[in-house]
């Protein structure tokens, strides 16, 4: 490639021998059926070698495509092409009085990317982003259009497939009438005061956040729908000032907090979509687990805080509902999800990612796929009881493995 091109947060540069943008769905579809292999990079939110097409392949982009937002009001669906970003999605849906059902920590990430990972936000009601799908649009490796829908027996492994079925050109979802939400911080609360499954319960999105500099939580937030009732917290005290997850981040690009109602894409997300995400220097891992495993998942965190700490800039725990895209992080089970924001240092973070693996054995975990980890794809195939079904779906798709990056192949393929 002449230019150099990095992921968001700059540890990964891909290495593929062109990038391409195309401007139109034929110049895609033709770029497509006369490459070998490519990759589809989204908003480069992911922090693994997840879109590198490697140094034979293509990376190709969709954000010169004309970018579609289309609402079907009767329907109550939006269909969105495969470049979009949730920000630009939620305005128009919000613009139409509908609303997706949960969003991510951050509205910046593509669509397409996100659902791709199984991407997801909080609440134990609320499947991952994959949930509220219905239809996918994809261009297959030899440049032909096909649609999957919910009702095609193929549909479990459309949604959340690592990019590895084809280019994901539009998606529709389904919608719901517009609410407003406000969010309620808390501050202090000891692990031995946490009753975890009560307190997940509290608000539609509860998210908790910990340094692990001691054994509880910094914050929890409560992100709760004005149409369902408001609990007290007796677990721990109100924030008095705004507060940001990362401790001593400003937090002005954070949502409104301190129960300011507002509209349901200006509260589900931590931060707001006019300013640059979280800290930006930063590497991700997370970790999700089945629910009822999340207080022995905490007291194993807390047995190696001395170690995470160092590393950590903040531990946010959240919910994700079971869900039936077969490669989806939370399928098939009620989840607990373990995420860790560290600091910008690959080879100081990933002894202690390594620990932290250790310390969730026997909990059955299964890292985010966008994010760091080093469990290796043997262990990962053991976690997914539908991975045969996906592999039979990727050969009959893509038979010559062009979208079959070292990454996938490693889980899906590994004779091949
Ligand atoms: C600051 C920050 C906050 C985050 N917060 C959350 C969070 O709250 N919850 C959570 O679960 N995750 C979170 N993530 C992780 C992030 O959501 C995932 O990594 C997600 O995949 C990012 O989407 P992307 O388009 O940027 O992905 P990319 O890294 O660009 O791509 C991810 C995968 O999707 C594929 N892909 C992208 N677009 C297409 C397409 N059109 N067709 C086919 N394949 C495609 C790529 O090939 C790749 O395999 C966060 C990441 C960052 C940097």
């Amino acid at each position: 490639m002449t230019e150099t091109v990095t992921n968001w947060a700059g540890n990964i540069t891909y290495t593929a021998k062109e990038l391409h943008r195309p401007h139109s769905l034929d110049a895609l579809r033709a770029l497509v059926a006369e490459s070998a292999r490519v990759r589809v990079l989204g908003s480069g939110h992911s922090f693994n070698e997840i879109a590198e097409p490697g140094p034979e392949g293509v990376l190709l982009s969709l954000a010169e495509l004309p970018s579609r937002v289309d609402v079907d009001t009767a329907a109550r669906t939006v269909r969105a092409g495969g470049g979009v970003r949730y920000a630009e999605l939620a305005r128009v849906v919000h613009g139409h009085r509908l609303a997706l059902p949960n969003m991510a920590s951050l509205p910046h990430i593509s669509v397409a990317g996100s659902v791709a990972t199984g991407t997801h936000g909080s609440g134990v009601t609320n499947g991952s982003l994959a949930a509220p799908v219905r239809e996918v649009e994809l261009v297959t490796a030899d440049g032909e259009t096909l649609l999957i829908g919910r009702e095609d027996a193929r549909f479990g492994g459309a949604v959340t497939s690592l990019g590895a079925l084809g280019v994901v050109t539009a998606l529709t979802l389904a919608l719901e009438p517009a609410f407003e939400v406000e969010q309620h911080v808390f501050t202090e609360l000891p692990l031995e005061r946490l009753e975890f499954e009560t307190i997940a319960a509290m608000a539609y999105s509860v998210s908790l956040f910990t340094d692990w500099a001691a054994p509880g939580f910094r914050q929890v937030w409560l992100k709760r729908r004005t149409d369902q009732p408001l609990p007290g917290f007796p677990w721990a005290a109100p924030a008095t000032e705004k507060m940001h997850p990362v401790p001593g981040m400003p937090a002005v690009n954070c949502t409104d907090q301190f129960g300011v109602p507002g509209p349901w894409h200006e509260r589900l997300p931590h931060f707001r979509a006019e300013f640059t995400p979280s800290s930006g220097a930063e590497l991700q891992s997370e970790y999700l687990l089945p629910r009822p495993y999340a207080m022995d998942a905490l007291r194993a965190l807390d047995a190696i805080r001395t170690t995470v700490a160092p590393v950590l800039q903040t531990c946010e725990v959240r919910t994700v509902a079971a869900d039936e895209q077969w490669l989806s992080p939370s399928y098939g089970r009620e989840t607990v999800a373990l995420h860790f924001t560290w600091v910008e240092d690959t080879a100081a973070v990933l002894p202690v990612v390594r620990r932290v693996e250790e310390a969730l054995e026997g909990l059955e975990a299964r890292p985010h796929w966008g994010k760091v980890f080093t469990m290796p794809a043997e262990v990962l195939r053991e976690r997914y009881p539908r991975i045969g079904d996906f592999r039979e779906l990727a050969q009959s798709l893509d038979p010559g493995g062009k979208f079959a990056n070292a990454y996938v192949r490693d889980f899906i393929n590994p004779l091949s």
